[in-house]
């Protein structure tokens, strides 16, 4: 059905998936950068759309919303929610009766941003496993949120500048969103504020929102910024500041340090050791490809009974 060829090649087709490089034509999942490209023609959802061309330029592009099927020879493609960040996607394919889910980056957790992932029964499942460890298990939701606005609020109270960094696209909305829906005003980096304004198109709301400089993150603000602004000498120059990073590798004890900020939050936009293994549940599997994570997944998820390998060592042969 597919071969693992620059991407994930659909047989009989000059059409992928997430294509690694330039191709013919391609689904497209969601608009990280890891997963764009510029195809001769790509489908996308409507946001991912925005992102690509905010991201890419000038680019033609089939938008295509989610569970609406679209027709190519014999294949059958749809996009179905995977609640990654806005306009995720993950991709069914039927053929003949057979049923192939890739589901790019996906999160299986509520957010305040990203549209609530879709559970499709599936023959062969293309998985990502990023946190497939058993030290990835995130803490409730909630419990992030109140960490996130308590360090806010507390540094507010101290008379220190609440630094937030995130991944400019999907992370730093998500907390936009949160903070300014528990009361905060905000003062958000442009490269950031550039991307949001798709979520605004899309009616997603952030509340009291200022341009990024100087004098705006002193105005008792929460400041979010990308992980790159860190070497900014303007926001070098913030004092006193408090900073956080949020991301899902927070559960590695050492990533304050790497990461260069007083606190880590693991509020991740991918599914953890038991949702990865939830999600397997809920679409039944016959077969099961793994990539994007601990390089012997495959292994743990055939001392569980699956039949599974990694993705990449299929390089080239027929797949199905
Ligand atoms: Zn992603
Ligand atoms: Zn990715």
């Amino acid at each position: 059905m597919f071969r693992y060829q620059k991407g994930i090649k659909l047989d009989d087709h000059d059409l992928w998936i997430d294509a690694t490089g330039s191709v013919e034509s391609a689904f497209v999942s969601h608009g990280h950068a890891d997963h764009i490209k510029k195809h001769k023609l790509s489908y996308a959802t409507p946001a991912t759309a925005s992102f690509m061309r905010r991201r890419l330029g000038k680019i033609s592009i089939n938008q295509v919303e989610f569970g609406e099927p679209v027709a190519i020879g014999d294949l059958r493609v749809t996009f179905l929610p995977a609640g990654h960040i806005l306009g995720s996607a993950q991709v069914l394919v039927e053929r003949d009766g057979q049923r192939l889910l890739y589901t790019g980056d996906f999160n299986t957790r509520e957010s305040a941003t990203a549209e609530a992932i879709a559970y499709e029964k599936c023959d062969l499942l293309i998985m990502e496993c990023t946190f497939g460890y058993k030290k990835y298990v995130f803490p409730p939701r909630v419990e992030l949120i109140d960490r996130l606005c308590s360090f806010a609020s507390e540094a507010l109270r101290q008379g220190e500048i609440p630094l937030v960094f995130g991944y400019a696209l999907g992370k730093t909305q998500e907390a936009m969103k949160i903070l300014a829906d528990n009361g905060f005003s905000l003062c958000v980096h442009g490269s950031v504020l550039h991307l949001a304004e798709v979520y605004q198109k899309h009616g997603i709301e952030f509340g009291d929102v200022v341009k990024f400089n100087q004098v705006r993150a002193r105005e008792k603000r929460v400041v979010i910024l990308p992980p790159q602004a860190r070497k900014n000498r303007q926001v070098q120059r913030l004092a006193p500041a408090k900073s956080v990073f949020l991301s899902g590798w927070g559960m590695e004890p050492s990533s304050r340090y790497r990461y260069g900020v007083d606190e880590v939050i693991p509020l991740s936009d991918h599914a953890d050791y038991n949702e990865l293994l939830d999600f397997i549940e809920r679409v039944q599997p016959k077969k099961i490809y793994t990539t994007h994570g601990p390089k012997d997944y495959y292994v743990f998820l055939r001392s569980l009974g699956y039949d599974a390998e990694p993705l990449k060592q299929a390089n080239q042969q027929e797949l199905f």
